[in-house]
């Protein structure tokens, strides 16, 4: 039997503006089991729709319909299907791309990434996680993987009471998998790489900074290498920058797999080794920023807004006149009028003359939901330098 749940008025207003999400303490009453479907409705009885419920986040719902939908037998499959179907008219020059972004594909908390014949999936509530074995077999059917694996080690899992667990679900899955992306070729590593294995996000940002890169370029924070590798083509030179010892090790291997002599890579501190070019009077035509979130919460966002103000600025002092600056933030608290104010400060305070070229966001394969802001964190500017 289906559970309700009662959600107070302030719940409901929010259901009502298209969020998808109620917190414990919009919970007016009722409770069920952990991850189970339930049904919402507000204080009048009225029906607001379908949810997975938790029995331990502070995100107790997650809207699976809205009104009068009801969750069908086949509703989970034909909405895997559904999106499955929308990336295959995206036209996607990779072999590696986002299939399901979760809640922006009606299935709360669930993330399925095809590396090429391969998937790997997230589960990161509770109401995902007890879908898995639903959800396994309809993936095998719609996309006939050679595997698929669970990366169920995000950190998130943790606040739904969730073990930490990375197998595989369905096939084989090797240690290491190749794909392609714009014609380059990348290693990933399914089991231990960051996110799902690589940062698919950036993928058709990656694309636009390939479009504008020439001359000199500096990549900062380059993780596999994935702007400098894709720009390294229409480039003289470029310099990678990581501070980690097996990123720079991986930047390497996907420069050699790709027969790609003009990269160098250098294991540093972005923060230090901006002001050391700057010293060395090193000039560059085209930089890319892409650290990683700063602000993972509101409270960190004073500091996080100094950091991204910083590499900013000492990337416009590196930049030739006439040259691009990618510039990236994934920091959902950063919205993006806070992220054109930090690019202004930094233009301002380099005495450059700058115009905006390109706003742009995470990849279409990753839409953002109207009404759900937290589904709209990575935003990219590009940038042009005239004086
Ligand atoms: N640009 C990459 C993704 C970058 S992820 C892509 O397109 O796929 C962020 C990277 O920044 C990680 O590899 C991490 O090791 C690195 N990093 C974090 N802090 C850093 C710092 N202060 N200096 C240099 N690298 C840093």
């Amino acid at each position: 039997m289906t559970e309700t749940v009662v959600v107070t008025t302030r719940g409901a207003e929010r259901l009502r503006a298209g969020h998808r999400w109620i917190y414990r303490t919009d919970v007016a009453e009722g409770t069920a089991s952990a991850g189970a479907l339930v049904a919402v409705t507000d204080t009048r009885r009225r029906r607001l729709g379908d949810a997975l419920y938790s029995d331990r986040s502070q995100i107790a719902l997650r809207m699976v319909t809205v009104g009068d939908e009801q969750a069908s037998p086949g509703l989970w499959r034909a909405r895997l299907e559904a999106a499955v179907r929308f990336r295959a008219t995206l036209g996607i020059d990779a072999s590696a791309y986002r299939l399901v972004n979760a809640d922006a594909d009606l299935l709360p908390s669930l993330v399925v990434d095809r590396y090429g014949d391969h998937l790997v999936l997230q589960a990161l509530s509770q109401g995902a996680d007890r879908l898995l074995p639903e959800l396994v077999p309809a993936l095998v059917d719609l996309c006939a993987p050679r595997g698929i694996l669970a990366r169920n080690d995000a950190k998130v899992r943790v606040l739904e009471g969730l073990e930490q667990r990375v197998e595989v679900v369905h096939g084989e899955v090797p240690e290491r998998v190749e794909v392609v992306e714009g014609g380059v070729r990348f290693e990933a590593d399914l089991f231990k790489g960051q996110k799902t294995g690589l940062f698919l996000d950036q993928r058709e940002n990656r694309d636009a900074a390939a479009r504008y890169a020439s001359g000199r370029m500096l990549d900062c924070f380059t993780y596999n290498g994935g702007f400098g590798l894709r720009a390294a083509r229409t480039c003289e030179r470029v310099v990678a920058l990581d501070a980690s010892a097996e990123a720079c090790a991986r930047v390497r291997a996907n420069a050699a797999l790709n027969g790609v002599t003009n990269v160098e890579v250098r294991e540093a501190n972005v923060f230090d080794e901006l002001r050391e070019l700057d010293r060395a009077g090193e000039r560059f035509d085209t930089i890319v920023l892409d650290p990683p979130a700063f602000a993972k919460s509101r409270a960190a966002l004073p500091k996080a807004i100094s950091g991204y103000k910083e590499i900013n600025l000492r990337a416009l002092r590196l930049l030739n006149p006439g040259g691009y600056l990618v510039t990236c933030t994934c920091s959902y608290h950063v919205d993006e009028a806070t992220f054109g104010e930090i690019v202004y400060a930094a233009a301002i305070d380099t005495g450059s003359t700058v115009t905006v070229v390109e706003k742009r966001m995470q990849g279409r394969d990753h839409p953002v939901m109207l009404g759900l802001p937290e589904t709209y964190y990575l935003k990219c500017f590009v940038l042009r330098k005239l004086r």
